[in-house]
């Protein structure tokens, strides 16, 4: 059974553009795994990171997905390492962050995976590109719209870039 997912890939380290069209190529190569749309690139200085981490670029992507949850982890977690991420929950400057936000209607909540993403709701980088790919997504725990979570204020702090977006 395909399921719709949600993932938001994000990199602030090396060439942040090509790092992210990098791991959208290979999500989209994964038998399982089939792209139904992308959301812009955005920018955003670093929330909840070392003074001096270097800005983020963010994108969301929707695919159909026939995996399991923690196959799909498994798969985000793989390209994570090959694409050069080495420490993990440091918040550390890292070349590619790919985090599952919604997986259909679920709600897991186990030790190695939680979703929705657990801090998906008070990050404007991550509601400002879901809204652009769905805007009517809502959470599934309260029905409630996600796009009712973004501050307007915090729409000038998330930046859609031109394309391509390229560091050297
Ligand atoms: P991070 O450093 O933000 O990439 O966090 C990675 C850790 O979060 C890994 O140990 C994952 O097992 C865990 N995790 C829990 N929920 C999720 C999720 N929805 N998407 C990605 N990683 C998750």
């Amino acid at each position: 059974m395909n399921e719709t997912v949600f993932l938001l890939l994000g990199s602030n380290l090396g060439d942040r553009g090509a790092l992210l069209d990098e791991a959208a190529r290979r999500l989209t190569g994964t038998p399982g795994l089939t792209l139904t749309a992308a959301s812009s690139t955005y920018a955003s200085s670093p929330a909840e990171c070392p003074p001096g981490s270097p800005d983020f670029l963010n994108r969301v992507l929707k695919m159909e997905c026939s995996l399991s949850p923690l196959g799909l982890l498994d798969i985000t977690q793989k390209i994570e390492t090959d694409l050069g991420r080495t420490g993990k929950g440091t918040n550390a400057p890292r070349p590619i962050d790919i985090d599952i936000i919604l997986f259909g209607d679920r709600i897991l909540r186990t030790e190695r995976l939680e979703i929705p993403h657990p801090r998906m709701k008070r990050r404007p980088f991550v509601l400002v590109p879901l809204a652009e790919v769905a805007p009517e997504a809502v959470d599934p725990a309260t029905r409630r719209p996600f796009a009712d979570f973004i501050p307007p204020e915090s729409l000038q702090d998330v930046v859609k870039c031109e394309e391509p977006v390229h560091d050297r």
